[in-house]
């Protein structure tokens, strides 16, 4: 049983039978669906909701180039963004994501209308205006005055809505990687984010090609981790997103930095960038989340994250021969969860279900992931008490139905099936 006070805490999480007198009034009874923690996902792109799923088999900067920065320039209309926003974070809360970190634009003002958008549905939301100074997509910049311009547009977006709705909203500063940043827009960036004690997010160690271009870019620095260090952007309020082809020096360094992973297999895949050798890392210490990369990934669901996460590190042993310890589907849940709060230094406010904690939490059908739905008594003995098997059947027969209703501080958010 799982109760919530009037602050939008929860009061009690346990068996019904032993909760205080006080906090058993009125129980509502959602068996036999369950209730579990709400997902965080640590990495997506707002604008690219629309374009989820499609460009299979394109390389990373062919794939910006003809699909994400249209996509992305077309939020200059303020009439898109206020027409998408709304929708994009009902997307999320359908899926069972409850807290989101994301990319948005580079226009300040579909950024207000995403964060108005975000403060209005009732998500926990840390947004950020995508910073580019090189490549940029939008036209109608002086690229001369592109740096000063992003960074006092930041900044104003993060006196705004930082800390907004007592804390239910941040921002992160987000430069978008070190291919489309000169080194002032990296450094700039962190320090501002620094300044005012925002997030910082970017990209590293994607694809092979990516990594050579920053090489060609930044060819006084020792890698690609290192042009964030010299730029100030390592650190324990720092996402950074895939970190899948790290050299050893590259982990130690973001180790010890204590900066944070957003791991995003399904996007690894679908842009075929590589495989995250994900033991190896979590054995170095590398705090690591999931991110869904909406629409580098094709689904914003973190069930689909965990289920082809999964898959990528039985791939990894296969391939690499590497017999460190796998993930349990228990040890997924933490990822999506628990870890993604940590990484984002919430875990004392959300990320499980205990008392005192915030009332983010979903409730999940159970019965829409059976093989035979139609046939009584066909689940292994025990299947609904035993929380290791119940959980690998959310992640393997995932239904896009199945998460029932989504509440972030005990509020419900509009989105799911119902
Ligand atoms: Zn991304």
């Amino acid at each position: 049983m799982v109760a919530v006070d009037d602050r939008g805490r929860l009061a009690y999480v346990g068996p019904a039978l032993t909760a205080p007198a006080e906090v058993s009034v009125s129980p509502v009874d959602v068996r036999p669906w369950v209730v579990l923690p709400g997902m965080v996902d640590l990495h997506a792109h707002l604008p690219q909701l629309p374009n989820a799923g499609v460009g299979f088999a394109l390389d990373l900067l062919t794939w910006l180039d003809r699909l994400t920065f249209p996509t992305e320039r077309s939020w200059a209309d303020p009439a898109v963004a206020e027409r998408l926003a709304p929708a994009i974070f009902r997307a999320f809360a359908r899926v069972g994501t409850t807290t989101v970190l994301a990319y948005g634009v580079v226009y300040k003002a579909a950024m207000e209308t995403a964060f108005a958008a975000a403060r209005d549905h009732g998500i926990r939301a840390i947004l950020g205006k995508v910073m580019m100074d090189r490549l940029t997509y939008d036209p109608t910049i002086e690229p001369s005055s592109i740096l000063e311009r992003s960074l006092r547009e930041s900044s104003e977006l993060i006196e705004r809505w930082h800390g907004a709705e007592d804390g239910r909203l941040g921002y992160a500063v987000t430069p978008r990687f070190a291919v489309s940043c000169t080194a002032d827009m990296l450094r700039e960036s962190a320090s501002l984010a620094r300044a005012t004690g925002a997030w910082w997010q970017s990209h590293v160690s994607e694809d092979r090609s990516e990594i050579a271009e920053v090489r060609r870019l930044f060819p006084d620095t020792l890698d690609y981790v290192d042009v964030y260090d010299r730029a100030g952007g390592l650190g324990d309020r720092s996402v950074l997103a895939h970190a899948i082809h790290l050299s050893d020096r590259e982990l130690g360094r973001l180790v010890e930095t204590r900066t944070r992973v957003a791991h995003c297999p399904p996007s690894n895949l679908y842009i075929a960038s590589g495989l995250m050798p994900l033991a190896r890392w979590l054995e170095a210490g590398l705090l690591v989340g999931l991110g869904s990369d909406v629409s580098g990934g094709p689904d914003p669901s973190l069930f689909t994250v965990m289920r082809v996460g999964a898959y990528s590190q039985n791939a990894w042993r296969v391939v690499a021969g590497d017999e460190r310890p796998i993930l349990d589907p228990l040890g997924w849940l933490r990822l999506a969860t628990l870890d993604g709060a940590r990484a984002l230094g919430l875990e004392t406010a959300i990320g499980s279900l205990e008392a005192g904690k915030e009332a983010d939490m979903i409730v999940v059908d159970p019965s829409l992931t059976a093989p035979l739905p139609d046939v009584e008594g066909v689940d292994p003995e025990g299947f609904a008490e035993d929380p290791s098997l119940l959980m690998s059947r959310l992640i393997f027969r995932a239904h896009p139905d199945m998460v029932r209703g989504a509440w972030v501080r005990g509020n419900r958010l509009d989105g799911p099936a119902s």
